[in-house]
């Protein structure tokens, strides 16, 4: 029997003009949506006519619908996922479901849209190639200050989101972390009251003092500087952009945690994480060659070749 199809269909983050004609036909013609806020998507299945086949998937219920519309993919229905807003699996559930079709062999369609990240990115003002993508920062400080030292010194623009009632503490743990960089603040966008406010981290911390901010809210924020490398000890300065090893040790030394600096630097150099953590531990047998090093230089360089 032929399997059904999951599609990811992006639907509007405030202006229903955003909203494509492909996805409209998406919805229709889906055997079933499966919706984060299921009112929110009956609204906008009314607002374009559309009667279909609704089911709740949301971070709650995550654990048991995944299996059900699995079932149903199987069973050959086609699923069309939308999120809140935006594009499913972009901070949202819709990455779950994606990972569990795509591991039981499901065809997974992205049907493109709206998505808040890279409308604020576009219009920020920062260079937006090459960029990162950190989503939401954890919630509790410990882990967020944990989370800002081990990206301090990526060479590249990055985007947060952040909701408005914790933007201010937010904002204070990068200027804590990272120093003063520049930053645009997109609000509401494609919405009635859109915003773009470009400044830096210690003058929005100061345009907040007196008001709180209201609304949704993406941070793009300027990459670590080439005073702020070199504001860096030597040894980081140089081994960030060349030395996998000395970038996982710097972050080690800067206290973040082992588990999570392997993974950052593996996916920075595109080396396998096993073969990295393999050096760490030879290159703490062998510390005086450098010979561990060697090896990941040598690995990372294949590794491109093959691209
Ligand atoms: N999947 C969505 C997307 O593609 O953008 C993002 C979902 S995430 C749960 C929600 C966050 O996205 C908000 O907290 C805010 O940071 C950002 N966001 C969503 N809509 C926005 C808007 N209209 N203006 C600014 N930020 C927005």
């Amino acid at each position: 029997m032929n399997v059904g199809t999951l599609y990811l269909v992006a639907t509007p983050i405030g202006n229903l003009g955003d909203m494509s004609p492909r996805a409209v036909e998406m919805l229709k013609n889906a055997n079933i949506v499966a919706a984060e806020d299921t009112r929110r998507t009956l609204q906008l299945l009314n607002h374009f006519g559309i009667q279909n086949r609704l089911v709740r998937y949301d971070e709650h219920s995550k654990e048991r619908q995944g299996p059900v519309l699995l079932a149903a993919l199987q069973a050959g229905e086609d699923v069309a996922l939308v999120s809140d807003a935006g594009f499913p699996g972009i901070s949202d559930p819709g990455e779950a479901m994606t990972q569990l079709a795509i591991a039981n062999g499901i065809p997974v369609v992205p049907v493109p849209g709206a998505n808040a990240a890279l409308s604020a990115l576009v219009a920020s003002g920062l260079p937006s190639t090459p960029f990162f993508f950190g989503g939401f920062l954890p919630k509790s400080k410990k882990n967020r200050v944990e989370q800002l030292a081990a990206w301090r010194f990526i060479p590249a623009t990055i985007v947060l989101y952040e909701a408005p009632h914790r933007l201010g503490e937010v904002l204070q743990s990068i200027l804590n972390a990272w120093g003063d960089r520049p930053l645009t603040l997109a609000r509401e966008l494609t919405k009635l009251h859109e915003e773009f406010w470009r400044g830096t981290v210690r003058s929005a911390i100061a345009r907040f003092r007196d008001e709180a901010p209201r609304g949704e809210f993406v941070l793009v924020l300027g990459a670590a500087s080439a005073e702020e490398l070199a504001e860096a000890s030597p040894q980081e300065a140089e081994s960030a952009p060349e030395d996998p090893l000395a970038a996982v040790k710097a972050l080690l030394a800067q206290g973040v945690d082992k588990k999570q600096a392997l993974q950052q630097i593996a996916k920075r150099y595109k080396i396998p994480k096993r073969e990295l953590y393999n050096a760490l531990l030879q290159g703490a047998a062998e510390t005086a060659t450098g010979t561990a090093a060697e090896t990941f230089e040598t690995s990372a360089k294949a590794e491109t070749k093959q691209r």
